[in-house]
């Protein structure tokens, strides 16, 4: 199967976003009552969408009106980021050298995106292809962004690869019909991560652009390296 589209997830795959949130959110939420350390935050809260994050909020945190808590979250994280966002380690090197068409699905609204994203020169890699879950009825686990990604792109869905760290990104890649691949962060606080993704219904995972960049060469029916720069003869 040759797969002509790679639809990148962007917090925790593109950058190195999810430990910079987890500390903010946690920040606020202690300032609101709740005593979540970052790690907590971090395990219960990455990959969910805004409004899945504010129904965990009232659900089962007590909040009954979470939104000062992530007006406050927001704010601090945004000076965080243009203090300290840097790309997953290697990501760049490998988005640039990738053969297959790409972009980014990310259940991030289009704001943060250009507020983190938009921060690195990744952005220009993919721009004008950056995908939000505000473009879409319903955020992943639903397949409808990569859906989205596929119609834009004039890709079939089948010749689609996700790369996601979160189990609700795999999920919404096969219920859209796609292979993926799950991303783990070597600094990843969170055990249990390959597991996960693989339950979710990863074809495999991978720790780090090194190893993605290796299973990336491996996958079958690709045209050869485009046009890398002759060596000069010397
Ligand atoms: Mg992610």
């Amino acid at each position: 199967m040759t797969i002509e589209l790679l639809i990148f997830d962007c917090d925790g795959v593109l950058i190195d976003s999810e430990p910079v949130a987890s500390g903010t959110l946690a920040q606020a939420l202690q300032r609101a009552g709740v005593p979540l350390s970052q790690s907590e935050v971090h395990r219960r809260f990455t990959g969910l969408s805004g409004q899945e994050a504010r129904g965990l909020c009232r659900a089962e945190l007590g909040l009954a009106d979470p939104e000062p808590v992530f007006a406050e979250a927001k704010g601090a994280l945004f000076a965080e980021f243009s203090r300290s966002l840097r790309p997953m380690a290697g990501m760049e090197e490998l988005v640039r050298n990738v053969r297959q068409r790409k972009c980014v699905a990310s259940n991030s609204d289009m704001d943060r995106l250009r507020r983190s994203l938009g921060l690195l020169d990744l952005w220009a890699d993919f721009a004008p292809h950056i995908y939000s879950a505000e473009m879409v009825e319903r955020p992943k686990p639903a397949p409808d962004l990569f859906l989205l990604c596929a119609g834009r792109l004039g890709v079939a869905p089948h010749r689609c690869l996700v790369i996601d760290d979160s189990a609700l990104g795999i999920a919404g890649a096969v219920a859209a019909g796609m292979a993926a691949i799950g991303f783990v962060d070597p600094a990843d606080p969170r055990s249990g991560r390959h597991e996960a993704l693989m339950a979710a219904g990863a074809l495999r995972t991978v720790t780090g652009a090194g190893e993605l960049a290796i299973a990336l060469e491996a996958l079958p029916g690709l045209p050869p390296p485009a046009s890398r720069p002759a060596v000069a003869a010397g």
